[in-house]
């Protein structure tokens, strides 16, 4: 019942703001976003967190899922969510990078994290065979050991994969029957990695990486293929890293021209390659809705209505 009076109270809002849109109201017209995955406890917040979260809100975007990359940060994360409450909401996991320093106690931990309200998903976990700065074989049983934690627990996944789509399918295979609906973050595989991961019943975030992919059949033409329907989409920044650099030559004209003033104004005020915020993700709602021949109002409605259902964001 919380859930569906959170949803319907945001609801609310977005179609007050979109009416506003219509009338011309340009300057006061604001997405609602959620930005499901922002690194906020990486160092490079550290001196001005709550100005992040302030402009995050500016621009649009009314919640954010601070991630947890190993006990520490998980730990970190939740702490956050406290000086933020109902804005920040937090994941706890490990890491493939971090799968070394998964030991007797790790499980437990991550468990009595996930405990709290706020904590609303366990991850990021998952398989990165493209660094190995953990052996692929630790990263296996550690990724394993959270995905049957997560079933056992009913908690969504935050799901990492670079360079291991097959070894990954196999696990989520073993767990087909128990997994619960769940997100692939960051997706930067291709076409058909897409479709084998919907008929899992998985989410796919996606983040400013986008106008970075030049691939036949990656993730740009499978937004303008519509291989992900809205009903299973989710919005990233991804920060500090994964900046949108919207003026990429490799981005054709007509999808650049749909970035509105003020989203731009956000992403060139306060984010760069060094370090992109929360507050640039309107401009990637923009992206996104341009490649898939949509508005951008309701790429913002869907993912945000996915995001307030997949991970119970209430407080
Ligand atoms: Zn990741």
């Amino acid at each position: 019942m919380q859930l569906m009076a959170n949803i319907s109270d945001i609801l609310e809002d977005v179609r007050a703001n979109t009416n506003g849109h219509e009338n011309g109201n340009e300057v006061d017209s604001n997405y609602i976003l959620i930005d499901i995955g922002a690194n906020l406890t990486n160092k490079k917040f550290s001196r001005d967190v709550d100005a992040v979260v302030q402009r995050a809100k500016e621009s649009g975007v009314q919640k954010i899922m601070v991630t947890g990359t190993n006990i520490l940060v998980s730990k970190e994360a939740l702490r956050l969510t406290r000086l933020f409450p109902d804005t920040l909401f937090s994941t706890a996991g490990i890491h493939p990078h971090d799968a070394k320093t998964f030991d007797e106690t790790s499980e437990a931990e991550i468990e009595s994290l996930l405990a709290n309200p706020e904590c609303v998903a366990v991850g990021e976990c998952g398989l990165d065979f493209n660094r190995n700065f953990s052996p692929p074989e630790t990263q296996l049983e550690v990724f394993e050991k959270q995905v049957a934690l997560a079933c056992r627990l009913r908690k969504p996944l935050f799901l990492h994969e670079r360079d291991a789509h097959e070894e990954m399918m196999v696990v989520l295979k073993k767990y087909e029957s128990s997994l619960p609906p769940s997100v692939l973050h960051c997706f930067t595989g291709n076409i058909a990695q897409a479709k084998a991961y919907l008929d899992l019943g998985l989410y796919i975030g996606i983040t400013g990486y986008i106008w970075k992919d030049k691939t036949e059949d990656g993730v740009r033409k499978m937004l303008t293929d519509n291989v992900v329907p809205l009903d299973r989409l989710l919005v990233e920044t991804d920060a500090p890293f994964m900046y949108p650099n919207t003026r990429s030559a490799k981005l054709p004209t007509d999808v650049k021209q749909v970035i509105t003033q003020r989203s731009t104004t956000f992403l060139n005020r306060y984010c760069t390659f060094q370090r992109n915020e929360p507050c640039s993700l309107p401009c990637t709602v923009e992206l996104i809705a341009a490649l898939m021949g949509k508005q951008p109002e309701d790429v913002a409605l869907a993912t945000t209505y996915n995001a307030l259902k997949l991970f119970g964001l209430s407080s």
